[in-house]
């Protein structure tokens, strides 16, 4: 597998079919990008991750003050996991939103 630094995703190929740029192999402790989700679901993947021990970054996508506007539950996270943990937290977003 290989990784883009600026998707944050891991590819079989080792061209990024996004930015066409050449990739280096991918390393167990690349950021990946696992899924964006609300607020409200969040906090239940949130705690999916923790039962199964997987390490994850979590990135608010609207800053406070913007919070205070539209409301909070419009809030976004995106999730990121090291690529080591990369599948099983796939499968446990499957499981939790399929
Ligand atoms: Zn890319």
């Amino acid at each position: 597998m290989y990784y883009c630094q600026d998707c944050h995703m891991p590819y079989e190929q080792d061209i990024c079919p996004r930015c066409g740029v050449k990739l280096p192999l991918i390393k167990e402790d690349d950021d990946c990008f696992l899924v964006e989700k609300k607020e409200l679901w969040a906090d239940m993947l949130k705690e999916v991750l923790e039962n199964h021990h997987i390490p994850y970054y979590c990135a608010q996508l609207m800053g406070a003050g913007m919070s205070l506007k539209v409301g909070p539950m419009l809030e976004s996270y995106q999730f990121y996991v090291p690529y080591s943990h990369y599948h099983e937290a796939m499968q446990c977003v499957e499981t939790l939103f399929s």
